[in-house]
């Protein structure tokens, strides 16, 4: 009876473990995910890292977790702590170089809205324009694209990264 009680606890400890290595640690940020995704994601970071220190910095000083989601997406925080980016699993068409400049240009809505709250003590909410529309989606935008540049992409993840529906949408000259 004692050795059924010991598998069982093995089991149990085994399972346990697993869980726990589904987060890595790369700098500041914690990616989370499938041992595939963290390695892709770390791949990208470390492109970053040795490519392109000072767009790496802004990226680590305004996310602090990187994780897979439904879409690509950025959750901010309203009280300025570093945000949690959501990224999908890649597809074939994903290339290192291409996720590194989505990290980018989503690190920089984050950068953006941080940056709002910094330069204006006392105001709690943090308008649109100032961080997802028009010309804030074009100046992240041009940071993924000056990111892409770091990291010598072909031409056409740059023409990709310029027709993005995200993109599309968010320069959308209807938006109040
Ligand atoms: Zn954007």
């Amino acid at each position: 009876m004692r050795y059924f009680t010991h598998a069982f606890a093995f089991v149990v400890l085994g399972l346990v473990a697993v869980g726990c290595a589904s987060a890595t640690r790369f700098d500041s940020i914690s990616v989370r995910g499938s041992e595939n995704f963290r390695r892709e994601v770390s791949n990208s970071l470390t492109l970053l890292k040795t490519k392109s220190p000072s767009f790496y910095a802004t990226i680590t000083n305004n996310v602090a977790v990187v994780r897979t989601g439904a879409r690509v997406e950025i959750e901010i925080h309203t009280d300025a702590k570093p945000a949690r980016l959501l990224l999908p699993a890649s597809v074939p068409t994903d290339s290192t170089i291409w996720r590194a400049g989505v990290i980018a240009h989503f690190a920089y809505h984050s950068h953006l809205y941080r940056q709002f709250l910094l330069d204006h003590a006392g105001i709690q909410c943090v308008p649109y324009n100032e961080f997802r529309w028009r010309d804030a989606e074009k100046r992240c935008l041009e940071f993924q694209l000056g990111a892409l540049r770091d990291l010598g992409a072909p031409a056409g993840e740059f023409a990709r990264a310029q027709s993005e529906p995200h993109t599309i949408e968010n320069t959308n000259p209807t938006h109040p």
